[in-house]
């Protein structure tokens, strides 16, 4: 299983009891404004020099959480697994705030 069907197949981080799959056919990523304490998965950004040493802990939701707009509950993270990934989920509550938030950095950048 490649890992994107293992994140395809792993629960969506707005809602309980459904799959990323089953929300939708997209996966949607969403950079949250907190810090992971985990190197993947994790936003940084080459164009930006601070991101490499203040990373941001990312959601992955389904389509319909997405339209839906429902909080985002849980931030997703990742680990080597038999030459793939197992993907798990942290409740947003463990997470602490980042150091820097280096988007702030950056006002005439639309960030999405
Ligand atoms: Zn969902």
């Amino acid at each position: 299983m490649t890992s994107q069907e293992q994140l395809f197949n792993s629960p969506c981080c707005a809602g309980d009891g459904h799959t990323i799959r089953q929300g939708g056919s997209h996966i949607n990523i969403i950079t949250l404004r907190k810090a992971p304490t985990w190197p993947y998965l994790a936003l940084s950004n080459f164009l930006v020099p601070e991101s490499k040493h203040h990373p941001l802990a990312c959601a992955v939701v389904c389509d319909s959480c997405l339209i839906a707009k429902k909080e985002i509950k849980y931030a997703m993270a990742g680990v080597d697994n038999n030459g793939g990934v197992r993907y798990y989920r942290v409740p947003l509550i463990e997470l602490r705030e980042p150091e820097l938030y280096w988007p702030d950095y950056y006002p005439g950048i639309r960030w999405r």
